[in-house]
């Protein structure tokens, strides 16, 4: 039997390179993390192969990933259970299922023409909003509309809204109309076992998450549910049935393993002071944009993201990830409240898990901030040397040797 290296020599050539982009880059997507060799090691280890029977060792690593699950999320094992199963967090979602400005497709996304996520194909989905004024969820208009839907779940949770959710605020409301709530954690399950934002197994009755976010863990998803029966339901045995054999089929046990690691690291007191340095740095970096001018949706941060609302300026989020990505900066184009189409979004989002990872402190977020401030700079030159005013031209101008940046990076 062969390494890669001998075995499939074209393959191994994707992954170097890969490595190479990802130790060059700027990585400051919010969903993204580079997670550590243990649990890489894990994860590519003999685990992938078993299936059914002769389980006794699966089964133990199972059962310790459940309950390292429950103790990295300080919660009493005879109130809460959790599948550690789910293959993602899509899935998860569909899974604890039985919608928002910056939330996620699996949260019952749909356009007017189209019902895009499993979540919207097969259950009947409301999304709130947000204030456009201010940026945080507009709780009231969501009590109005859950009084007239008559939802039977709520979901919190997103992928680009820089502030803690009202909890108590959506436990009120949520009981109020009968309905079941769930928070998809995705994004900030990290800091939730870090105790640095609010915490939702106070309030909920079902969260999901993915792992390999803030958690810095391997690519899957878990979902914790209370050990009780909530308006007739016995949730134990419904989301149990709901992973398998209602969606899934076998585990991913490599995945279980590597989780089974991250999150006995994630008790850690290391673990804890990441998370803190998470929100510290991704503070600095917003504090650092508005300096320069810019705005940010819901005025800063409490978490890990920051978005920026580029409209004031006359640019988008498209242009701007463009430039920024011929620069080894990565982020994503975001919509921003207010947005006219979702195919030129107004704004970018940054996070800080990823850097925070790779060492970086308060002071080299401000440098980071003032490396974006030179891409948006840049971004606007190059906007004004395109005639028209047509994304396409100006993605093929940026994309040409023709365009001064390109130089700069070469050099
Ligand atoms: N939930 C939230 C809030 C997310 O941001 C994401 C992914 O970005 C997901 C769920 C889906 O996770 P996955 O891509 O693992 O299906």
């Amino acid at each position: 039997d062969h390494g890669l290296s001998e075995a499939d020599p074209e393959v191994r050539t994707i992954i170097d390179k890969e490595k190479q982009r990802q130790l060059r880059s700027l990585e400051l997507i919010a969903s993204e993390n580079f997670t550590s060799r243990a649990v890489m090691e894990a994860v590519g280890s003999c685990l992938t192969n078993k299936y059914y029977g002769g389980n006794e060792y699966i089964d133990e690593l199972e059962t310790l990933c459940q309950e390292r699950a429950l103790a990295a999320f300080h919660l009493d094992g005879k109130k809460w259970g959790v599948n550690v199963q789910p293959l993602s967090g899509s899935p998860a979602n569909f899974e604890g299922l039985d919608l928002p400005h910056g939330g996620h497709l699996s949260h019952g996304f749909m356009t007017p023409k189209r019902r895009v996520s499993g979540t919207s194909i097969y259950f009947e989905s409301m999304p709130y909003r947000l204030d456009e004024s201010t940026g945080i969820v507009d709780y009231d208009m969501l009590e109005k509309t859950a009084t007239l839907f008559r939802p039977k779940l709520i979901i919190a949770g997103a992928s680009a809204y820089p502030r803690d959710f009202d909890y108590p605020r959506m436990r009120k409301i949520a009981d109020a109309v009968g309905a079941f709530l769930m928070m998809d954690m995705a994004h900030i399950s990290g800091l939730v076992a870090a105790s640095v934002v609010a915490d939702p197994f106070e309030y909920c009755d079902v969260v999901t998450t993915t792992t390999h976010k803030s958690l810095r863990g391997p690519r899957g998803g878990m979902i914790f549910f209370k050990r009780e029966t909530v308006h007739g339901v016995d949730l134990e045995s419904a989301i149990n049935n709901a992973v398998f054999p209602g969606l899934q089929g076998g585990p991913h046990n490599h995945t279980i393993g590597g989780l089974a690691v991250c999150l006995n690291h994630a008790q850690s007191p290391e673990f804890r002071a990441y998370q803190n340095e998470v929100v510290s740095n991704c503070r600095a970096l917003a504090s650092r944009l508005i300096e320069l001018g810019y705005k940010l949706v819901s005025g800063g941060s409490d978490n890990h993201l920051v978005l920026v609302d580029l409209r004031p300026l006359g640019l988008d989020g498209a242009r701007v990830e463009k430039v920024l990505d011929i620069a080894s900066i990565t982020l994503n184009k975001n919509s921003v409240p207010g947005d006219k189409s979702a195919l030129v979004p107004g704004g970018i989002r940054i996070g800080s898990p990823a850097m925070t990872t790779r060492g970086f402190k308060e002071k080299e977020f401000i440098v980071t901030a003032d490396f974006i401030h030179e891409g948006v700079q840049i971004s606007l030159e190059a906007k004004r040397s395109v005639p028209g005013s047509k994304l396409q031209d100006f993605m093929k101008f940026v994309g040409s040797p023709d365009f001064p940046l390109m130089h700069r990076v070469s050099d």
